[in-house]
């Protein structure tokens, strides 16, 4: 008899079932692409992110609260690094 044959019991099936892997973590939350601005109005910087439908890099100087739009697309630019304000 082959030594197998005695782990195909019940027992050995809840243990199976024991081992169900949990869910998978979600993905990282800020991974939306942003670009970094130079406030020229506050001399400070931060990170605007791109909007919902993907249009624009959209944010607001994180001082006085200006705000600035970048638009994605034909004529845009690819920099990474802008400057506003
Ligand atoms: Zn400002």
């Amino acid at each position: 008899m082959p030594i197998y044959s005695l782990m195909t019991g019940p027992d050995f099936i809840v243990d199976i079932d024991g081992l169900r892997k949990p869910e998978p973590a979600p993905a990282v939350p800020n991974a939306r692409p942003w670009l970094a601005v130079h406030w020229r109005c506050c001399h400070v910087y931060n990170r605007i992110y791109r909007n919902r439908d993907g249009s624009a890099y959209e944010g607001r100087c994180p001082s006085c609260g200006r705000p600035v739009r970048a638009t994605i697309g034909a004529g845009g630019t690819d920099k990474r690094f802008f400057e506003a304000g």
